[in-house]
């Protein structure tokens, strides 16, 4: 071993799902939206021009800060904003998790959580899901320095009800507690309305999903002023354009088109219970998902030959090859003549076996 070796910060990065080079995929393997972003974002985009990337971007993204506030129904200084809500998580992480006791998170969940524990040498103690794959309550009663779980939680779509994110904020109200909505538009409650009683509670949201725009990178927490102010600190501590020209603005755009919001992710709910039907039909079990993806196992055939059978046919998944999991696949909902290709495919192949 070479002696600079010692001095390396050496880490297990986070895997992304695949994005394919092949055009011709029906793609449901992470979760992005079927349908294109706003149509004020094209619009946005058109009257965009080169001449003002001369400059830096606003450090305060402040126009899409506003935006957010109006949609939310909070102050921008509730509001902090990043590159994609990833960028946000890791910032959370750093600011918020520096106590010597573990940090807490079911074992099965979004799998950054544990990738950015061990790079900010950050412990933590994973909570087991219940057999439905439900968090519960309970285990998050117990001394720690933070707790953080998506609800509706990945890659499972269970969704967590008000009064039980209550119970935990009760019982964790020395320490930070984060709540990452990255699904909650597509069926949930946001625990946003709890920000007032509960002072040291964050809500991460995304654009990614609801709002189709992976692409672009936006996201955002929510939180009392004080603790916005904490997470600036640290972002000026580490880069203060975080948000490019282009994200101030199409996001701004997409935040600002409240109905065009509301009616594709009612297309995804109603999609996604046709899904929960026509898969069920064809011999899936899974949790009752609030989510915009089904994280399904088969009664009779394993999750891996399924993998391979649905890209073989250029359908993708994404299927963890992880403890408990491993016989279930993620399956993000499409269009409806997404899902269509889909269910013809896997009924074709069940017959045949
Ligand atoms: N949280 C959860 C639970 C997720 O599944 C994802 C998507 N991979 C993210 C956060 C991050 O999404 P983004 O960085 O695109 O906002």
């Amino acid at each position: 071993m070479k002696k600079w070796e010692a001095n390396i910060r050496k880490v297990t990065p986070y895997v992304p799902g695949e994005q394919p080079k092949r055009l011709d995929v029906i793609k449901l393997n992470t979760n992005e939206n079927p349908y294109p972003p706003s149509p004020k974002v094209t619009e946005a985009l058109r009257r965009m021009t080169a001449e003002p990337m001369r400059k830096y971007p606003d450090p305060e993204a402040r126009q899409l800060v506003e935006a957010i506030a109006r949609e939310e129904g909070v102050r921008p200084e509730q509001i902090f904003v990043g590159v994609g809500s990833d960028d946000v998580l890791a910032m959370i992480f750093l600011t918020f998790f520096n106590s010597k006791k573990p940090v807490l998170f079911p074992d099965i969940t979004y799998s950054f959580y544990d990738v950015w524990a061990d790079m900010l040498r950050i412990p933590y103690e994973q909570q087991p899901l219940n057999d439905a794959f439900e968090i519960e309550c309970s285990d998050y009663e117990k001394e720690n320095g933070g707790v953080i779980f998506p609800n509706p939680n990945a890659p499972t779509g269970a969704l967590l009800g008000l009064s039980a994110i209550e119970d935990i904020l009760v019982h964790n109200q020395d320490v930070i507690v984060v709540v990452d909505e990255a699904y909650i538009d597509f069926g949930g409650m946001t625990c946003t309305g709890l920000l007032d009683k509960y002072e040291n509670l964050i809500v991460v949201k995304t654009f990614s999903k609801s709002r189709s725009m992976a692409g672009m990178r936006i996201g955002y927490a929510i939180a009392g002023e004080e603790l916005i102010g904490y997470l600036n600190d640290v972002k000026y501590s580490f880069n203060s354009y975080t948000m490019n020209q282009a994200a101030i603005l199409l996001g701004t755009a997409a935040a600002e088109d409240h109905a065009y919001f509301e009616e594709t992710r009612q297309k995804i709910i109603a999609t996604r219970e046709q899904a929960k039907k026509e898969l069920a039909a064809l011999g899936f079990s899974f949790a009752d998902s609030q989510a915009n993806f089904l994280f399904v196992t088969h009664k009779e055939v394993s999750a891996a030959e399924l993998f391979a059978a649905l890209k073989e046919q250029g359908i993708y998944v994404r299927y963890f090859k992880k403890p408990r999991i491993d016989n279930y696949l993620r399956i993000t909902i499409g269009t409806d003549q997404e899902m269509e290709r889909l269910y013809a495919f896997l009924r074709g192949y069940l017959e045949k076996r």
